[in-house]
């Protein structure tokens, strides 16, 4: 049987397993390695299964981005206070609409607990703020707004914290000691000093089913050879998005089939196939992030317009808005209108994307002609400018709420730069997954033995992004999948020990990880577990 064509399989099925181990992690990028740290942790013989030769994923070429909040001691150490209460009215209005309050509560009641837990594990965040408009910190400064929260509409109702967290990095090349890697090496270091094991050149390609629909394996393919990785306690599925998938895509989200960005091949939505084969819900597959491509230092300093030569949006907010808001609601047209001294200074200005510092597609010495030139409609332009000027000469903006701080009126020669098409994204939705990272079927059960986090899953995000959510929520939830699939088994080890209580002679584990779980129930099957396992 060709595996590649199947997205589960029977274990009656399985005569010999090449591989086994109490929690099988499938995906070695962000949300696996936060799994396979947690289950190794809670005591778990773990086995990562990654498709390519070796460990990082998309997270290892990432900017590095961690969405955190709530007072971590990064923000503290440099001035900014922040709440959970104020983290969590910002992520349900910027993420939305439809985000999974549940995870959200968790994610931010977690969220300095998890900023502690990454430095315990050696990643370094330099007590550094950068403060310009820019995708990312140009430099290895720790900490940036990453979502919008310092612009309308967002700042005036929720106290504005910057929550962006930057692994500091010594080079930024991707892959290379920029953020994302600086975030996955010690990672790793610590999965692997807790005796995770890895299998490189493995691509899952299935999950191993009981008849009474328990997950208790995967089925993986080698060099076009089929092998069978017993789960004993769990499977989780860290293996990515969709967005490499066109036909999930043209199906899901086709506003960027085409446009795949920020995300890797391996990202082609098998995880969430084989979920769904055996009955797994999903959740707002049809939501993507969506980078713009152009640079912010520019975008603040000019007017965004659409085909209809009218603004749109305020042009200081979190780029990835102008992303969305001109690819959902602007059939992907913009054009960026800036004068000259606003064009020199943006163009002079430091940026970590200095490749998106774009050249002028159109010159013009008035509204008129350069409106003429780009083909709007007559007077279109000239209207927008005029409204937009008479405000600015007074440094309001009533129309966006751009902060006063970027509105100067346009004078002088005016330029465009054409953005129509300068989009592209990943998508958000994904395995339906409860707050523990529990893979939940159709009817809103848990599926036994199946966990998933990560990009195939739907997180924090239901809509909306913010940069860092997805390291964040990867992270967080996996390490959630990790105690989870760990745990699962525990139960019934727990059985076993009250038929057997002389082994009841140690504590329970650490109490990271018995504070993580906040439950009473959790906390006595790990009892349980680590008695239980001293006997084996
Ligand atoms: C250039 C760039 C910049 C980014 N910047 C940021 C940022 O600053 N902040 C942020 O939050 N996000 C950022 N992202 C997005 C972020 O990296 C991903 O969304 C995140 O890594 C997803 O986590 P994951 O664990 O789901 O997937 P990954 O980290 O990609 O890990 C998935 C792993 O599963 C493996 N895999 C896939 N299929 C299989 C299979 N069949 N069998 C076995 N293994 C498989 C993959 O090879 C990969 O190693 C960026 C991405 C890129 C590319």
């Amino acid at each position: 049987m060709s595996e590649s064509s199947s997205f589960n399989i029977s274990a009656s099925s399985i005569s010999n397993w090449d591989y086994e181990a109490d929690v099988v992690v499938a995906g070695y990028g962000i949300a696996g390695v936060s799994a396979a740290i947690e289950a190794a942790r809670a005591g778990a013989e773990v086995l990562v299964i990654e498709r390519s030769g070796g460990w990082g994923g998309a997270a290892s070429m990432a900017g590095g981005f961690v969405y955190l909040g709530g007072g971590t001691p990064l923000q503290r150490a440099l001035g900014f206070e922040d709440t959970v209460e104020n983290m969590k009215s910002f992520m349900r209005a910027a993420l939305g609409p439809g985000t999974d309050d549940a995870k959200i509560d968790a994610y931010c009641e977690g969220s300095v607990d998890h900023y502690n837990w990454l430095v315990d594990a050696g990643v370094v965040f330099k007590e550094s703020f950068w403060g310009q408009p820019g995708w990312e910190p140009p430099h290895d400064d720790g900490l940036m707004y990453s979502g919008g929260e310092n612009a309308a509409p967002f700042s005036t109702s929720i106290s504005p914290a910057p929550r962006g967290h930057v692994p500091q990095m010594s080079g930024k090349n991707t892959g290379e000691q920029g953020g994302g890697y600086m975030l996955m090496k010690p990672l790793v270091e610590t999965a692997q000093a807790l005796g995770a094991r890895a299998e490189y050149d493995l691509r899952v390609q299935s999950l191993v089913v009981e008849s009474d629909g328990r997950v208790v394996g995967i089925g993986a393919t080698r060099y076009g050879k089929d092998l069978y990785v017993k789960a004993r306690r769990g499977a989780v599925l860290a293996m990515g998005s969709f967005a490499f998938n066109e036909e999930m895509v043209r199906a899901n989200a086709p506003r960027i089939l085409g446009r795949p960005a920020a995300s890797i091949e391996a990202h082609d939505g098998r995880a969430i196939q084989m979920g769904q084969s055996i009955g797994a819900a999903t959740a707002h597959m049809d939501a993507t992030e969506v980078a713009f491509f152009c640079d912010p230092q520019l975008l603040v300093r000019g007017i965004l317009v659409n085909g209809r030569g009218q603004r749109y949006i305020n042009e200081d907010t979190y780029p990835g808005r102008h992303g969305q808001a001109t690819l959902f609601h602007q059939e992907n047209q913009a054009f960026l209108v800036i004068d000259e001294a606003a064009f020199e200074e943006g163009s002079a200005s430091e940026t970590s994307s200095p490749e998106l510092l774009m050249q002028p597609t159109w010159v013009a010495d008035n509204a008129a002609e350069l409106e003429a030139e780009m083909g709007l409609s007559a007077g279109s332009l000239q209207a927008t400018i005029e409204q937009y000027n008479r405000f600015a000469a007074e440094g309001t903006d009533p129309l966006l709420g751009k902060n006063p701080k970027w509105v100067k009126p346009l004078r002088g020669a005016l330029a465009a730069i054409d953005l129509r098409g300068r989009t592209g994204g990943f998508t958000l939705g994904g395995l339906k997954t409860d707050a523990d990272s529990r893979v939940l079927h159709v009817s809103g059960a848990p599926i036994p033995g199946l966990f998933a986090a990560g990009r195939c899953t739907s997180g924090v995000c239901a809509g909306g992004y913010a940069s860092g959510t997805s390291l964040g929520d990867g992270s967080f939830f996996g390490r959630r999948a990790g105690i989870s699939a760990a745990q699962q088994a525990k139960s019934r080890v727990v059985s076993r020990w009250r038929r057997e209580p002389r082994l009841i002679d140690s504590v329970p584990s650490g109490p990271r990880f018995l504070a993580d779980v906040k439950n009473p129930r959790l906390t006595e099957v790990n009892r349980g577990f680590t008695c239980a396992r001293k006997g084996t």
